[in-house]
């Protein structure tokens, strides 16, 4: 833990506790880390992005082959065509393509730093058996530098808005610790907060700590929203019960907590559907987040849709699942009109994509249901983008270029030899485009990386942090045994 990752409320608290602070003193000590201040985030100037083909998701508003996009005070001022406003500096949009950032729905960006361990093709170093055992040994720094690496990333791919489902809140140290990494890098998003790993199923989660960090955090400059992140519901699932396996009467005292305090909640349904056992117990609500579509009936979906909630898609990992735990059910969450997003989960052993995310959902739809329920390209940028605001109540803010909403925008070089020569947008984006394309990442109107590079970020800093302490963590769990 270090000073800078503490909210002003928990420093004077911490003050005051001098054991609390000679035992944070120790551990940084211990670490061989100092207290340090993250760089300021790029100041939010005033300009337009010129020649661009834009791409609005505003179903009111229609793309431009060429376009420009006025940004003022971190918000969308005008798109339009040859907008010319006095003293806005002008960025370069030509031979790009200008689109919402992505907004990513479920990511566990505290296991970023597993990737030295994990493996995909060895159950025993498995996701799951390696981040429940490292996860209890993290320390908040360890977490400070597992979700900053995972936020970078995340900007490097122009996810502009991230759902941090952070299910190992062992203190309020760690939760400030990932809030801080959030806000230290500049990025919009929900934290979602949660159990901690190893905690017995039958101890209700910690409201006290949500309620401390609702005061402390929200609603800090508007780029930060709460939510938690709940254990499983009623079965055993995918990971062996490593994320905890709650009854339906547990389910009701932590969502309970939750809901008291008018925050969201999220659940992964891993394995047998709980859907029905959470109709029957009332438990449904259009603050409700499920996440992994695999395994639903029409009668559920239908329920679903009657009930407002809504469905994250994880297709990169999903695709990876045995088909006995279900297939990844696009198609039929499209025909049932249930709310959908998409999501990275983890990258752990594999990188963050939205590209490929999109380009594996239209992949196996193809594959599975074809033209029987239609599904164009640019419904797949939409679920990338608009459709992750709405999943997280925030597309007031996000999810579109729309006049009067935040600047979350990104622009994708067409330009590079994996795109060009670029014929329809959406067929590049979906079909074509990586990560390496994305030239600029703008969140509520501050440049963030401009030309592939971060503005304001140490990129080594981060990538030699991150690094020792996954090392560290190897050390203190006798890594391998
Ligand atoms: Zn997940």
């Amino acid at each position: 833990m270090t000073l800078s990752h503490m909210s002003r409320r928990t420093m004077l608290k911490a003050a005051s506790a001098a054991g609390a602070l000679a035992a944070t003193s120790r551990e940084l000590f211990a670490q061989g880390t100092a207290p340090r201040r993250p760089a300021p985030l790029p100041p939010r100037r005033e300009f337009v992005i010129r020649g661009a083909t834009v791409l609005t998701m505003d179903p009111n508003i229609a793309d431009l082959a060429s376009g420009d996009v006025h940004v003022r005070d971190g918000a969308i001022v005008a798109v339009g065509a040859r907008l010319n406003p006095r003293g806005a500096r002008a960025v370069e949009g030509r031979g790009m393509i200008c689109m919402p950032g992505f907004v990513d729905s479920h990511w566990h960006l505290w296991t970023s730093l597993f990737r030295p361990f994990v493996r995909a093709d060895v159950d025993a170093v498995g996701y799951f058996p390696v981040s429940n055992r490292l996860g209890q040994l993290m320390t908040p720094d360890d977490s400070y530098r597992s979700v900053r690496l995972g936020v970078a990333e995340a900007l490097s791919a122009g996810v502009t808005t991230v759902h941090n489902w952070a299910h190992n809140v062992r203190s309020p140290e760690h939760a400030d610790a990932e809030l801080s990494a959030m806000r230290d890098l500049g990025i919009r998003g929900r934290f979602a907060y949660g159990p901690a790993q190893g905690m017995p199923d039958d101890q209700v989660m910690d409201h006290a700590g949500l309620a401390r960090v609702k005061r402390d955090w929200m609603p800090n400059d508007g780029m930060l929203t709460l939510g938690i992140c709940s254990r499983n519901v009623g079965a055993m699932s995918i990971g062996g019960g490593a994320r905890g396996v709650l009854t339906i009467e547990m389910v009701k005292k932590d969502w309970g907590g939750a809901r008291a305090l008018g925050l969201p909640i999220t659940v992964h349904t891993s394995g047998p559907s709980p859907v029905m056992q959470l109709e029957e117990a009332g438990l449904l609500g259009p603050d409700l987040q499920l996440v992994h579509p695999l395994l639903t009936t029409p009668e559920e979906r239908a329920i679903l849709k009657s009930r407002g909630v809504s469905y994250a898609m994880a297709p990169t990992g999903e695709a990876r699942r045995p088909s006995a735990v279900g297939v990844i059910q696009l198609g039929e969450m499209l025909e049932a009109g249930v709310k959908v997003s998409l999501s990275t989960d983890h990258t752990t052993n594999y990188n963050c994509d939205p590209f490929v995310a999109m380009r594996i959902l239209f992949a196996l739809h193809q594959h599975r249901i074809g033209n029987k329920v239609p599904l164009t390209l640019k419904r797949l940028v939409q679920l990338a983008t608009l459709d992750g605001a709405v999943d997280l109540g925030i597309a007031d803010k996000t999810g579109s270029l729309t006049p009067g909403k935040r600047a979350d925008i990104i622009l994708v070089r067409t330009t590079d030899i994996n795109m060009t020569p670029v014929g329809d947008p959406y067929e590049a984006l979906v079909s074509m485009a990586q990560p390496g394309n994305v030239d600029t990442v703008i969140v509520d109107g501050r440049i963030l990386r401009q030309a592939g590079k971060f503005a304001a970020l140490d990129h080594a800093r981060v990538v030699r942090e991150a690094r020792d302490a996954a090392m560290a963590l190897r050390d203190k769990a006798k890594w391998p045994t």
